[in-house]
């Protein structure tokens, strides 16, 4: 099995709508033009080599992966998952993801479904760790989990952004400007200015 590259381009650059770059996984930066070509090849050649990744414009992180994996590891979209996690989901672990075990947050014999929403990609350390101790895995929405520890801490992880996530917005609406100074007092008239009474 070969490994596909994955090339990884925020929606709004593949909307027309900003000029943000994509980023070519483990390779780096590729300007808009050419993430957007590629793009448009990725959806039109069934040979491409290489999946896209559609991300947040603002977090960087996956959204979408085109085209949806075909392969099956038992009846779960594996490299989805990967893709979104890239590596062991546990804090602090940088275990590539493909690498991992994928664990069933709620277990399958509890009830759990063998879906994306329910997996998450734990090396086979942490994965004995949360199996034989008590610890909890519970994903909110798609890449981010809430590990329990056995002292009820919580732990909250969120997926890698894979592309640069946006810069902070200047404010909208900053500081009203200041007030502009009130209107000088008007020159006392001089007396001799008014029209002679006669
Ligand atoms: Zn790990």
């Amino acid at each position: 099995m070969r490994a596909r590259i994955q090339l990884n381009v925020p929606l709004t650059t593949l909307m027309g709508l900003s000029q943000r770059p994509g980023e070519l996984g483990g390779f780096g930066p590729i300007v808009t033009e050419v993430a957007r070509r590629l793009t448009l090849n990725q959806l039109t050649n069934p040979d491409a080599r290489y999946t896209v990744g559609v991300t947040h414009p603002i977090t960087g992180q996956l959204l979408h992966l085109h085209p949806l994996p075909q392969r099956f590891l038992r009846g779960l979209q594996a490299e989805l998952v990967h893709a979104l996690n890239q590596r062991c989901i546990w804090p602090t672990c940088r275990r590539p993801a493909p690498t991992c075990d994928l664990d069933h947050n709620t277990p399958h014999a509890g009830g759990g479904p063998t879906t994306p929403t329910n997996t998450a990609p734990l090396c086979p350390h942490h994965h004995s760790v949360k199996t034989e101790s008590a610890w909890t895995l519970h994903q909110t929405t798609p890449g981010h989990y809430t590990l329990t520890d056995p002292h009820g801490r919580h732990h909250h992880t969120h997926p890698p952004d894979l592309t640069d996530p946006a810069p902070p917005q200047p404010q909208k609406n900053p500081k009203p400007p200041p007030a502009p100074p009130p209107p000088a007092p008007r020159p006392a008239t001089p007396a001799d200015d008014d029209p002679p009474p006669f």
